[in-house]
């Protein structure tokens, strides 16, 4: 049965476009067992709409499109026009950034400027980059000796599934789809349940821009629901996975148990920030606050951790409490908003109870630790002093607008803190000596250094995690690695 688009209003009183079916073979559906959930705001903590929800049973029947798509279409498809249809994509997201960036902001609480520049923006950036890969996918000649003739080809490994998480919903979407349909893969996107109507309106536009049916289907639900039937399912040949570790653990144990998928995994961080003494101490401090409160912390590569040489401690330490302070928590919507809600209350609550296990554990609260105002997921934005690596704190991924400063005196020192993780997504490095930067980033078990910059990422620039946070890369011509398969023909010349 088809669903029906919905009109939400938004605060001004301007109503958005909203679908909320599961998408499968360019139709908007509704689940087998009718099921929906709600979605909530943020923001207000009222339900926005409420949403279809996938069974292993509407999982199968979006297999069976990505196959048949597969088999019989995509994978056939010159690259060429795979690469046209993916521009196209980038040009309608282009068209309705405004409605997207609009429902963003409101499903996942995120700033509208974020929403617009990064969530948005660089989505279209990734699509136009994998467009132009689309037909530069090619594999070897190879001659094992004289008396024969070989070669490879990179081909699609077939349906593949992206679980992704509510942090950056389209742009994680863009991350997996982009390459994947440049390489000749269907997919089936599985949302976060937190934030379902990004990817759906993006699959709107799948379909305006003229995907062949079954090419990109996508299905919202619960993890436990949705992502373990497809994590089960025998006939996907490939998981992508943005999320947690545990998810991703749990991923790779379904993958061995099934059918033995190929399974690539973005996971968490607890990423150091370094800052030297002979950096430029304002501009340390501003890339700092960004390095952990953009997008209210909710960012796999935050630099929860920050190392400050101990001659600049104080004097770092009280210009960003005072950046920190002077930013504005509120109203995504708003212009001058630096900092929305968390995205729900479980994560609210995930938060606090970190916050409360900090000052237990006897770390010192030098600003924030609490709810702002008395509606939405709103924390101020918070700062731990006097801690040791040790503390709960230090060690796990809090996912929240919550730093930990610390000092350091030597490189020596500031390295073996910064490897006392599990995790090693990224890293930052600040100074003015080109040399130390050098060669700390090669000391540094990270998949991403930044030195005097943070979190920037780029279509172009491979992103994946060391150790616990992650195995293959997202982005860039190595991302075409996690999508093709490498076939050796041999001919024998004799
Ligand atoms: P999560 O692992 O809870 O959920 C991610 C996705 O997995 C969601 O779609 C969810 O529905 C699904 N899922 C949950 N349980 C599942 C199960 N048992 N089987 C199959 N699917 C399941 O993570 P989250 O809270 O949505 O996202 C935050 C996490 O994502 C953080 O740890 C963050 O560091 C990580 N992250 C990593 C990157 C990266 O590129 N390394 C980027 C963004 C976010």
């Amino acid at each position: 049965m088809e669903s029906k688009h919905e009109l939400i209003t938004l605060p001004n009183g301007k109503t958005v476009k909203a679908e909320t079916g599961l998408f499968i073979k360019n139709t908007f559906v509704e689940s087998v067992d009718k099921k929906r959930f709600e979605t909530i705001n943020p923001t207000t903590e009222k339900v926005i709409t409420t949403v279809a929800e996938a069974s292993s049973k509407d999982v199968d029947l979006a297999v069976e499109a990505a196959t048949e798509a597969f088999y019989n279409v995509w994978r056939l498809v010159d690259g060429k026009e795979r690469g046209r249809l993916l521009n196209k994509l980038a040009d309608l997201i282009e068209r309705d950034l405004e409605e997207l960036a609009t429902l963003e902001s409101l499903d996942n609480g995120q700033t509208l400027s974020t929403a617009k520049f990064i969530d948005v923006g660089l989505s279209i950036d990734c699509y136009r980059y994998f467009a132009g890969w689309a037909d530069k996918i090619h594999g070897k000649v190879i001659e094992p000796d004289s008396t024969k003739f070989a070669y490879t080809r990179h081909e699609p490994i077939g349906v593949c599934a992206a679980i992704i998480p509510w942090n950056f919903p389209i742009l994680m979407q863009a991350w997996k789809m982009a390459p994947a349909l440049a390489c000749g893969n269907t997919i089936i996107i599985k949302p976060s349940e937190m934030t379902p109507l990004g990817a759906l309106k993006v699959a709107a536009l799948c379909k305006e821009a003229g995907f062949p049916e079954g090419v990109v289907n996508v299905l919202n639900g619960p993890g436990p629901i949705t992502g373990d039937a497809i994590a089960k399912h025998m006939k996907i040949d490939k998981i992508t996975f943005t999320g947690s570790n545990a998810t991703g653990k749990s991923l790779l144990k379904a993958a061995s148990e099934s059918n033995l998928k190929q399974v690539s995994l973005e996971l968490g961080g607890k990423s150091p920030n370094i800052i030297f003494a002979d950096s430029n101490l304002d501009q340390a401090v501003k890339w700092a606050h960004m390095g952990i409160f953009f997008n209210h912390g909710q960012c796999c590569t935050a630099g929860s951790r920050v190392y400050v040489q101990d001659s600049i401690y104080d004097e770092f330490l009280t210009k960003f409490k005072d950046f920190t302070e002077s930013n504005k928590v509120g109203d995504p919507f708003e212009a001058d908003t630096y900092q929305g809600p968390q995205v729900s209350q479980m994560q609210f609550d995930r938060i606090m109870k970190y916050i409360e296990c900090g000052k237990k554990e006897g770390a010192t609260l030098v600003t924030g630790g609490e709810r702002h105002g008395d509606q939405g997921y709103f924390i101020k934005p918070t700062i731990f002093t006097d801690v040791n690596e040790k503390m709960t704190i230090m060690q796990e991924e809090i996912f929240g607008p919550v730093v930990a400063i610390s000092k350091f005196s030597t490189v020596e020192e500031v390295i073996e803190k910064a490897h006392l993780t599990k995790f090693g997504l990224a890293a930052a490095i600040f100074t003015n000596d080109l040399t130390k930067a050098i060669k700390l980033s090669n000391e540094l078990r990270a998949g991403t250094v930044w030195v005097n910059c943070y979190n920037l990422v780029n279509s172009r620039l491979p992103f994946g995690g060391y150790k616990e946070s992650g195995m293959g890369r997202d982005l860039s011509k190595y991302a075409l690695d996690q999508y093709t398969q490498v076939k050796t023909v041999q001919i024998n010349l004799e």
